[in-house]
């Protein structure tokens, strides 16, 4: 039988995609995506609009969002919530309050910046912002590139960006049990975003499994732009492992900035239960 053709994480200009909403959705259907969901960082303004495109489309599509959470000693993690009503009041104050800390930590990052001879990264930064509230890493890379500094937005996080460079700054997102419950209370699935991109032992990666299954969390991406064909093996052994519902995930940001583009993903395993069963 033919694989859906589920891509259950990307962004748009709500957060830090190149694309509005609307256009996020009409790419996915113009790759055969069957199945979207749209995964803002802590946002999740972007879903009317792209729902509203999808159900002009076709398209059938999923309410999501990409909650940032600090884990241990100051890692960052990614969880994605699918199947979440947007309209819930837990998960909008929840998204609110981490978004509240991005301004001052972008001011922090400008300052470091400054400090190596990138000058007004802060206002430079804010003008690739869609969403105020939403400024990112990315913005500052968009605006590190067009200085000329580099060559391209992976570039900038090697030598600026990244955790240990000069222009990064610790952070506190959620916690993982705050970003679960908020997921959960919203009627939402929640899923491990990108595994493969955290820098954590074998060790720390399966005590936060651990700790995320603990905690109610259900699903990991085993597909995901970000993932080699061996991490793509490690973590459907990690899905059977644990018992985890199986994700397909490009992680788009925008054309020429992504990995992969929507929807141009491997299949699951045929073994592992898609998350998609459950939506
Ligand atoms: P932030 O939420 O502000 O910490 O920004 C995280 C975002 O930066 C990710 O969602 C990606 O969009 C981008 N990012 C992080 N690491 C990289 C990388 N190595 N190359 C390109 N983009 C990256
Ligand atoms: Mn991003
Ligand atoms: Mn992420
Ligand atoms: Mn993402």
């Amino acid at each position: 039988m033919k694989a859906l053709n589920a891509d259950l994480h990307c962004h748009s200009t709500v957060s830090d995609g190149l694309l509005a909403p609307a256009d996020v959705v009409r790419r996915a259907s113009a790759n055969g995506v069957e199945l979207l969901a749209l995964t803002d960082h802590d946002e999740i303004g972007g879903l009317a609009e792209a729902s509203a495109m999808a159900a002009e489309l076709g398209l059938n599509f999923v309410n999501g969002v990409e909650v940032s959470i600090s884990w241990g000693d100051d890692q960052t993690v990614h969880v994605v919530g699918l199947g979440v009503d947007p309209g819930n009041a837990q998960l909008g104050i929840g998204l609110e309050q981490i978004r509240s800390g991005r301004d001052s930590r972008a001011a922090r990052m400008a300052a470091e910046l400054d400090k190596v001879g990138i000058h007004g990264a802060y206002e430079g930064a804010l003008r690739h912002v869609g969403n105020p509230a939403l400024i990112s890493r990315a913005h500052f890379a968009r605006y590190i590139v067009e200085l000329g500094h580099a060559r391209d937005v992976k570039s900038v996080f090697d030598h600026w960006l990244a955790k240990g460079k000069p222009g990064y700054v610790d952070h506190a997102w959620a916690t993982l049990e705050d970003g679960l419950r908020w997921i959960h209370d919203a009627g939402g699935i929640a899923v491990i975003a990108h595994p493969g991109r955290y820098r954590l032992s074998k060790a720390e990666r399966l005590e936060m499994f651990s700790a995320f299954r603990d905690l109610g969390g259900q699903g990991i991406e085993v597909i995901s732009g970000a993932h080699k064909d061996d991490e793509i093996a490690e973590f459907a052994s990690i899905a059977r492992k644990f018992g985890f519902l199986a994700s397909r995930a490009s992680d788009f940001h925008g054309p020429g900035e992504s990995w992969i583009d929507l929807g141009r993903l491997p299949d699951l395993p045929d073994d592992l239960t898609p998350v998609w069963s459950r939506l």
